[in-house]
């Protein structure tokens, strides 16, 4: 590659897309200078940059829309260039042309070509001259309600209404009959004045089935214009895109290439420069309309990515550099089929409601050609109410549809997330559907197919209750010997301290509002191999029904045995809380804090001694509240001291013994108070 001029970039933008820039700019030799807010002070995007400044508050209008300080920052810190991702700065033109002023490439169209797609309404006007197919409808300057109306009545209903200024699906309005038209008009401006600052809206046409096809185009400042194929992004939800796809199923090859047309001629009509996305609606019958052109890159720009074997970012970058597009169109074709699920914090049984909370554990699937992960999050981090509430891009490829759709179910039955709500198993539902199967789709998919693909229940069985049960046991037996350094504590050798005849202990599980119950009781594990791994084996009280079940953790895996029957379910604990993961269902167990390390009901008060020894001090006394982990008593035995501490907060009724005093194995030596 010729010398880039670019030799520092600063990423105006967080998350995974920070993530994603970060990669290809570092691996053209590009420093990469990242900014951060106060949420996002560890986040990963900070982590992989050469270097990060912080920028402000939390809210992103104290941060990442703070263009000034970005700007600021950018010349401090000596970077060239600016990358806005998307969101944010992205599509603001003011921004691109102060970074201009400044000296600094943005690595996005010139401001002009944003200023003339950023208005719905003006991009219409644009393209109509442009001769690009446009839905029926109204754009004009007239924003009298009787004009609107009027020329509501004149397309015919359904009509939509939307925000000139709108974005993300918001303030948009379906309206079946002129009767509602105006109640609709009223609550759609009051929307598009509130979220955007500009009630000027645009009326068309409401397609009924259509779908959602865009195609990915790029300019250079030479004159070449070419497109990278299209995307379907057809299912949505509260018309925001939930999965992509590329190439778009069923496209006619004369379609591609007549949408590919209008795309570089809609470009050209603005002077477009770099990556830019062509939004159309493409009907039943074939025919195709002009929706909005996206000056940017797009969140689910990684399916081209895959189907064409380029790397978008790169290519934003040799654009900046004033560089000619790499390839021509001829030598451009599309290689087999890819799919992005988008993976977000958010309930779908209740509505897609936004989730926030810390992600205790993500575990991803094998990653590979085939399967790609774009996230800017790991295990323990958070996904806070400040941003879009997306954990990942889950991206696969193959050599068909049919062959990509069975990868993503795989690939999406081995994310596991625990610690918030997330979408995965409504998406493992969506891509095992017959319909979606069937490439039935269009933009009401989800209206229609919602209600089946969000029916998830999961029961809990006999066999996920023997796998919490085993993990419980064998957690406590890994703590006891790993991490803790009171070895011979008798709470951390749980197999046999109390010599029962038969030791067990309760585990109870909440399971929303349920309760479950294993009874665990120790066994001998008799295979040699056994004896020198971590492997051990219990028999099981489930509902009544008697389980042998045995098996060892490793990595975030429950291996058991119940009953002769092996098998594997990948798990996650953070304290009390255990989450399963089995075929994209996960289970989400709280541990009951009475059932950790507790007896039969006789004992359960009470304290023994785990060896015969001495007493060498008593560190509390009658009527004392301890809490879990504090010191009680201090034995000598095997010629060394043990410290025995309480295992919950509890009253101490009486202390049994006193220093100098011999005990012997099993002895009580505190009581404490009934709860
Ligand atoms: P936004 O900028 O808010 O994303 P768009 O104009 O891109 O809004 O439209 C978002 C979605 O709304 C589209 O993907 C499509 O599903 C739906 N939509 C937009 N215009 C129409 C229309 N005329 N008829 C039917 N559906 C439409």
């Amino acid at each position: 590659m010729a010398n880039l001029k670019i030799n520092k970039i600063l990423i105006a933008n967080r998350g995974e897309i920070a993530c994603r820039i970060i990669r290809t700019a570092k691996r053209m030799g590009i420093e990469c200078v990242a900014i951060y807010s106060d949420a996002d002070s560890s986040a990963q995007h900070v982590q992989l940059a050469d270097e990060a400044w912080h920028i402000g508050n939390s809210a992103a209008k104290d941060s990442y829309l703070k263009a000034d300080k970005i700007l600021q920052i950018a010349k401090s810190s000596h970077a060239n260039a600016v990358h806005p991702g998307y969101g944010f700065l992205s599509e603001n033109a003011d921004f691109a042309e102060a970074c201009a002023l400044n000296n600094i490439i943005f690595i996005g169209p010139p401001k002009d070509a944003i200023l003339a797609m950023g208005s719905k309404s003006e991009a219409k006007i644009i393209m109509t001259k442009a001769n690009v197919p446009l839905v029926q409808g109204y754009h004009g300057e007239d924003q009298s309600k009787s004009l609107l109306q009027t020329e509501a009545d004149k397309i015919g209903y359904p009509v939509l209404i939307k925000a000139t200024a709108g974005g993300g699906g918001k303030g948009m309005r379906v309206v079946e009959n002129s009767s509602d038209f105006l109640d609709s008009l009223n609550s759609c401006k009051r929307e598009a004045l509130s979220s955007f600052g500009d009630d000027k809206v645009p009326v068309e046409k409401y397609l009924t089935k259509p779908r959602h096809v865009e195609i990915q185009m790029f300019a250079d400042n030479h004159g070449n214009a070419i497109h990278l194929f299209e995307r379907d992004c057809s299912v949505q939800r509260r018309h925001q895109k939930v999965i992509e796809e590329a190439p778009a199923p069923g496209l006619s090859v004369e379609t591609r290439e007549q949408m590919g047309q209008v795309a570089i001629t809609a470009a050209k009509a603005i002077g477009y420069r770099g990556a830019g996305t062509v939004e159309f609606l493409y009907d039943e019958d074939g025919s195709f309309y002009f929706m909005e052109m996206n000056t940017r890159l797009q969140v689910e720009h990684p399916v081209t990515e895959m189907i064409t074997g380029l790397d978008l970012v790169e290519w934003q970058i040799i654009v900046a550099n004033g560089m000619q597009l790499p390839l021509k169109q001829q030598e451009l074709s599309i290689n087999g089929h890819a799919f992005e699920a988008r993976i977000y914090a958010e309930d779908p049984n209740n509505n897609f409601l936004p989730a926030t909370g810390r992600v205790s554990y993500m575990g991803l699937p094998q990653l590979s050609d085939n399967v790609r992960v774009d996230s800017g999050i790991i295990s323990g981090d958070s996904v806070s109410i400040y941003y879009d509430p997306m954990i990942a891009k889950l991206i696969v490829w193959d050599k068909d549809r049919a062959s990509a759709l069975a990868r993503l179910r795989g690939a999406l039955a081995d994310f596991h997330v625990a610690g918030l709500t997330t979408n995965i198993e409504f998406l493992h539902q969506l891509a095992s559907n017959d319909a979606f199967n069937d490439a039935d789709i269009d933009t009401h998919f989800l209206d229609k197919h919602g209600e089946e693909l969000c029916d998830i229940s999961t029961s809990v069985t006999p066999e996920i209750l023997a796998a919490a049960g085993l993990e419980v046991m064998l957690e406590q037996s890994v703590e006891s010997t790993e991490s803790s350094a009171d070895q011979f504590s008798p709470w951390n050798e749980k197999s046999g301290w109390r010599l029962n005849e038969d030791n067990h202990h309760l585990i109870e599980f909440q399971h929303g509002d349920n309760l479950f119950s294993v009874m665990a009781h120790f066994r001998e594990s008799h295979s040699r191999d056994d004896q020198h791994s971590k492997h051990k084996t219990f028999l099981f009280e489930i509902d009544g029904k008697e389980y042998q079940v045995s098996g060892y953790l490793k990595a975030n895996k429950i291996h058991l045995n119940i009953d002769g029957h092996q098998l594997t379910i990948s798990c996650s604990r953070d304290g009390s809380k255990l989450v399963l993961f089995k075929n994209a269902s996960n289970w989400a167990l709280e541990i009951k804090d009475n059932s950790l390390a507790e007896l039969d009901q006789e004992e359960q008060a009470n304290l023994t001694a785990p060896m015969p020894g001495t007493i060498i001090d008593v560190l509390v006394n009658a009527g004392d509240n301890v809490e879990a982990g504090q010191a009680l008593i201090v034995m000598e035995a095997m010629k060394m001291e043990h410290t025995i501490k309480a295992h919950k907060n509890m009253q101490v009724s009486e202390v049994l013994y006193a220093v100098g005093d011999l005990v012997d194995e099993g002895a009580e030596l505190i009581s404490f108070e009934e709860e």
